[in-house]
C-alpha cells in the first residue's frame, strides 16, 4: 500500500482509511470554502470508547478481546453506524469508518450523526454461543453509551440481524427490561426489524450503478459487471444487476473468486454459497484471484469487500469503465486521482452503500412509531433519497470539474458546516 499522508497530529489514530477521508475532507472544504473553524473540529472524532470484553469460551477459559465505539460527530442528530467484527478491527480503522458514517449520512441528507464500532475478533474461529457472550458483553460494555436517541448500531463486515437481536436484548435486559427496539437497527423482522434491510445496500449499490450508467450513456441490460466479496452487499448488488439483465461474470469473496465470461446465474450461486460458505468450487466457472478480477476487462466493477482494494499498484490496470463502490473505502484517494484521469467513472461510497443506512433510519423511524411499512414502500423510498445524493454530487461534479469522490465529500461538508454554524460552539 502507499505510502499516505496524514493530517491528523494524533499519531494513534493514524491509519490509512482516516488519511484518505481526512485528505478529501480538506480538498473538498477548500471547495465550498469552508469555514476554518469547522474544518478543525471536523478533522477529530468527539468521542473514541475503547472496551476490554471478557469472554467465557466453550472450553470454560475467558478470552478477553478488545472492542471500540467511535462517535465522530452528531450534529445532524444521534450518532449512527455499524458494527464490524473481524480480526484487523483496530481504533484507527474505526475512526476512519465512523468518519466517512459522518459523511455518508450528510450527503444522503439524514438526520443523523456518524460513528463506527468493531470488535478484533476472527469471527469464523469462535462458535455462536462464543459470539452471543461476546455480543452482549460489548453491548453491555457500550450501553451508557448507545440508546435509541444516543447512537444506533448497526450490522457490519461478521455481523448480523442475530448479533442485532443479542445487542437490542442486552440493552433491554438493562434499561429496566423493557423493549427498547430503537436502539439498533438490522434487526429481524419479529423484533421491530423493518422489509427490505437485509437487500437494502445492494439494492442501493444498484440504484447508484444504473445512475452511473445512465450518465455514462451505458445500458445496464446486457453489460459485464464483476463483482468483488460476496457477503450482504456484494450477493444481493449481483442479484440486482443480475435481474436487471446484467452479465455478472466474476464474483469472489475471501476464498477466491470465480469467472464465467457468459455470466452467472446469480440465484445458483447464492443457493452453491449457502451450503459449501464459498463461491470457490462453483461448477462451470474457472478459479481467478482477487487481484485477476480486479483488473478484467468489463463495464462495471463494484468492490463490495473491504477497504484498501485498489491502490497505486492496481489503478494502472484496472479496465472497468465503471466502479461502484459497495464496500467502505476500496480506492484509495490516489488511486481515485489515476482512474479520474483515465475516465474512468467512480460512484463513492458515501453514496452508493448508503442504502444501508438509509433503509436503517427508516427502520429506527418505525420503531419510533410502532408502525411499519411494506417493502415496496420501503424500496422506493430509498430509491428517492439515494438518487437525490447522487444529482446533488453530480450538480457539484459538473460544475467544479472534480470527481465524484470530492464532489460528493463537497455536498456533505456544506449541510455539516451549515449546521454546525447554526448551532455554535459549546459553550461559546
Ligand atoms: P459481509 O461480511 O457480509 O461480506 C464481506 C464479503 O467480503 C465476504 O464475501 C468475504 O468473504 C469477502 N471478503 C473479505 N475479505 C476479502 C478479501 N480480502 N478479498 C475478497 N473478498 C473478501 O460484509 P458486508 O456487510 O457485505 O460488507 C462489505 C463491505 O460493505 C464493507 O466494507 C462494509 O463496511 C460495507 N458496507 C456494508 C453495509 C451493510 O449494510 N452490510 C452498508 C454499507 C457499507
Amino acid at each position: 500500500m502507499e505510502k499516505q499522508h496524514f493530517h491528523n497530529s494524533e499519531a494513534h489514530l493514524d491509519g490509512p482509511l482516516f488519511g484518505n477521508a481526512l485528505e478529501i475532507l480538506i480538498e473538498s472544504a477548500k471547495l465550498i470554502n469552508c469555514d476554518p473553524n469547522v474544518l478543525e473540529r471536523l478533522k477529530k472524532p468527539r468521542r473514541c470508547i475503547t472496551v476490554s470484553i471478557p469472554v467465557r469460551m466453550d472450553d470454560y477459559t475467558v478470552r478477553v478481546f478488545t472492542g471500540y465505539r467511535v462517535q465522530y460527530n452528531a450534529t445532524l442528530g444521534p450518532f449512527k453506524g455499524g458494527i464490524r467484527y473481524h480480526q484487523n478491527v483496530d481504533l484507527p480503522e474505526v475512526v476512519g469508518l465512523a468518519a466517512l458514517m459522518t459523511f455518508k449520512n450528510s450527503v444522503l441528507g439524514l438526520p443523523l450523526g456518524g460513528a463506527k464500532g468493531g470488535v478484533c475478533v476472527d469471527p469464523s474461529k469462535i462458535s455462536r454461543t462464543e459470539k452471543q457472550n461476546l455480543t452482549r458483553r460489548y453491548a453491555s460494555e457500550i450501553s451508557h453509551f448507545i440508546g435509541p436517541t444516543k447512537d444506533i448500531p448497526a450490522p457490519d463486515v461478521g455481523t448480523d440481524p442475530q448479533t442485532m437481536a443479542w445487542m437490542m436484548d442486552t440493552y433491554s435486559q438493562e434499561q429496566g427490561g423493557y423493549s427498547q427496539p430503537g436502539v439498533v437497527t438490522g434487526k429481524p423482522v419479529e423484533i421491530g426489524g423493518t422489509a427490505g434491510r437485509n437487500h437494502a445496500t445492494g439494492l442501493g449499490v444498484v440504484f447508484v450503478a444504473e445512475k452511473a450508467y445512465e450518465k455514462c450513456k451505458m445500458e445496464m441490460s446486457g453489460s459485464t459487471i464483476v463483482v468483488q466479496g460476496f457477503g450482504n452487499v456484494g450477493s444481493f448488488a449481483a442479484l440486482f444487476a443480475h435481474q436487471r439483465g446484467a452479465k455478472i461474470i466474476a464474483v469472489s469473496d475471501v476464498s477466491g473468486g470465480i469467472y464465467n465470461g457468459e455470466g452467472f446465474d446469480i440465484p445458483d450461486v447464492i443457493e452453491y454459497v449457502k451450503t459449501h460458505k464459498q463461491v470457490k468450487g462453483y461448477p462451470k466457472s474457472s478459479p481467478i484471484t482477487n487481484e485477476e478480477l480486479l483488473e478484467l476487462p468489463c463495464d462495471a466493477l463494484f468492490p463490495c469487500a473491504l477497504e484498501g482494494q485498489i491502490d497505486t499498484h492496481n489503478a494502472e490496470k484496472i479496465k472497468a469503465k465503471i466502479i461502484v463502490e459497495g464496500a467502505n473505502g476500496p480506492v484509495s484517494n490516489a488511486a481515485t486521482r489515476i482512474l479520474h484521469k483515465r475516465g474512468i467513472f467512480i460512484a463513492p461510497d458515501v453514496i452508493a452503500n448508503g442504502g444501508g443506512v438509509i433503509v436503517s433510519y427508516f427502520e429506527w423511524v418505525q420503531d419510533i412509531m410502532s408502525f411499519f411499512w411494506d417493502e415496496d414502500e420501503i424500496n422506493d423510498r430509498l430509491k428517492t433519497i439515494i438518487t437525490k445524493a447522487f444529482d446533488k454530487g453530480w450538480a457539484v461534479h459538473q460544475e467544479k470539474n472534480v470527481d465524484m469522490r470530492s464532489a460528493a465529500m463537497a455536498v456533505a461538508v456544506q449541510r455539516l458546516e451549515k449546521a454546525m454554524l447554526l448551532r455554535g460552539l459549546y459553550p461559546r
